[in-house]
């Protein structure tokens, strides 16, 4: 659910890349292209995927706030500026998105500032954060008895599918993010080992 493209200044994983990667993965048909502040990666990554009927690429993109990062999925454009947390989290509400607060332990995550917010769920496996900071934001989803997922935060492709969210949904972008905000969703221990 959280996947940069070469559309983010400091990704190397190609569009083309992300979809091989699911193509040839037995498990993992899904992946939200979350690129940094645009939404640019989402289209081209969607096109090239759409040659194949057994993937699915959510649009999406990771909006940097003051406040820290948050993630919105089912996107293909851009909240209105000033981005503060509200304004996002309202955004992507009007729109049936799902907005989540990315690794809110991790460095540019909100920590306890997500009490605060109305957001759809929290990333609560973040490919990039420790192990004590998932810990955390764990504890953070079962206090705001919010649905968690998880994300590689793939910035290479060996980062790819290293994590993963189980979704009762059918291969569509609507009825996953319906999914999502039911907690229809389940996080299972981390696939590979990557940084920890
Ligand atoms: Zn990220």
């Amino acid at each position: 659910m959280h996947v940069h493209t070469t559309f983010s200044s400091d990704s190397t994983v190609q569009p083309k890349t992300l979809v091989e990667q699911l193509v040839a993965d037995n498990f993992i048909k899904v992946a939200a292209v979350t690129d940094h502040d645009t939404v640019e990666g989402c289209g081209v990554t969607r096109q090239l995927a759409s040659a194949y009927p057994d993937i699915l690429i959510i649009p999406g993109v990771e909006i940097s706030t003051p406040s820290g990062d948050i993630v919105i999925l089912g996107s293909e454009e851009l909240p209105p500026k000033p981005w503060f947390v509200e304004g996002v989290v309202d955004f992507a509400k009007e729109r049936d998105c799902v907005s989540v607060v990315a690794h809110p332990y991790r460095e540019y995550g909100m920590g306890d500032l997500a009490r605060n917010s109305r957001v759809d769920a929290i990333e609560v496996v973040n490919g990039y954060a420790s192990p004590s900071a998932n810990k955390l934001a764990q504890d953070l989803a079962r206090i705001m008895g919010l649905p968690g997922v998880a994300g590689s935060d793939a910035h290479q492709p060996s980062d790819l599918c290293t994590v993963y969210t189980e979704i009762q949904a059918s291969l569509d972008v609507d009825d996953i993010l319906r999914a999502i905000k039911k907690g229809w969703v389940r996080v299972p221990p981390i696939r590979k080992s990557i940084r920890f």
